[in-house]
């Protein structure tokens, strides 16, 4: 039997460190791009998929479910879901990134700012919804749409694009100051798709606030300009800038709200397919720059759609509610760190697998 002294213990671990931490260290993202399809469930996706067969998240080699629940109950909501995912506890229904105690929990988006990586917020609605809140504010609820606004602003998050541009309006005529000179002083504000181009090539344009529409953004179906792949280009191109990495959260809104509304198949396709497009920009970016990590998923399922089969057994989508359910949900991932994203995990631990990916400090 070999007896091993502290010295040959000491070389045998030197040996397992050296074996271990480049790839350790390769696993670890400088860009990471989070896509949420709100409201999609796997029967969402399986309408895509029978749309067009080459999804762009067909490419992604690793999937998995997620569980939706919050702190305290079993069929979710977009704040306490996207706020799982982003500070990696579960809350209440209405928390924007707080925990259950309504104290501030530190998200991804702040993580990456902590890191001097440049941050980012895309939405096909109102900028300031729940989703896109979760990653950048801390209120006990989202309605505190003008205090979710602020907290955005004041980080800065260097992009953030959607819609809602009738909360300006509404600063304007309620003399909110404060905020008013804060967007002044730090971003280039437009609501034109042409000037987000522009932007997007103008390497002295640091922090952009474009919104798109007064409220939620139109219908894939009706062609809603400028388009999620429009925006998650423009997002990219700027936020490719910071030297050290970034950090993009972008929401496709449609796929819940068309759901609470039961509209028909072709209205639910449409913005899956739409999302769809704008994964396959974040993935050919992904191609050139490996060390960016790309994750598709959604806050919860809305609709409780079934895929039944009429006489023919083709597809009769039919609705079971016209709010949220409790059923998992799909995830795909692609990048470094991808492969402990997969299998059936609950939305808090994606968001603390998440943390622990982009967290340099954590090493
Ligand atoms: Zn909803």
């Amino acid at each position: 039997m070999m007896h091993f002294g502290p010295i040959h213990k000491l070389i045998v671990f030197s040996l397992l460190f050296l074996a271990c931490s480049p790839s350790q260290v390769d696993e670890k993202p400088s860009k990471v791009i989070v896509f949420i399809a709100d409201g999609a469930g796997v029967e969402q996706w399986t309408l895509a998929h029978f749309a067009n067969a080459n999804l762009a998240v067909g490419q992604m080699p690793v999937a998995g479910l997620m569980d939706t629940r919050g702190s305290n109950h079993e069929v979710s909501a977009s704040g306490p879901t996207a706020t799982a995912i982003a500070t990696g506890t579960r809350s209440f229904i209405g928390a924007i990134g707080v925990g259950p105690d309504s104290l501030p929990r530190e998200s991804l988006l702040e993580i990456a700012h902590r890191q001097d990586w440049g941050t980012g917020l895309i939405t096909t609605t109102s900028i300031t919804d729940a989703t896109p809140a979760s990653f950048a504010a801390h209120v006990p609820s989202r309605t505190q749409r003008i205090e979710i606004l602020k907290q955005m602003i004041d980080l800065p998050v260097n992009v953030l694009l959607g819609g809602g541009s009738r909360m300006m309006q509404v600063i304007e005529s309620q003399d909110l100051i404060e905020i008013q000179t804060l967007i002044e002083d730090r971003y280039t504000y437009t609501e034109d798709l042409l000037e987000l181009k522009m932007l997007s090539q103008d390497s002295t344009a640091n922090n952009i606030l474009g919104l798109f529409s007064p409220g939620e953004m139109a219908m894939a179906l009706q062609g809603r300009s400028p388009s999620l792949a429009e925006m998650t280009a423009a997002g990219i191109d700027i936020l490719e800038r910071h030297p050290n990495g970034f950090f993009l959260l972008i929401e496709n809104e449609g796929s819940d709200t068309y759901a609470h509304r039961n509209l028909g198949r072709d209205v639910l396709t449409a913005e899956m397919l739409h999302f769809d497009e704008a994964i396959r920009i974040a993935l050919s970016y992904q191609e050139k720059h490996p060390e960016t990590l790309v994750v598709v998923t959604s806050d919860h399922e809305t609709g409780g759609i079934s895929l039944r089969g009429d006489e023919d057994r083709n597809i009769v989508m039919e609705y079971a509610t016209t709010s949220h359910t409790a059923a998992l949900v799909p995830l795909f991932a692609k990048g470094p760190g991808a492969d402990r994203l997969g299998g059936l995990k609950r939305n808090d631990q994606v968001g603390k697998i998440l943390a622990s990916l982009m967290d340099f400090s954590s090493d």
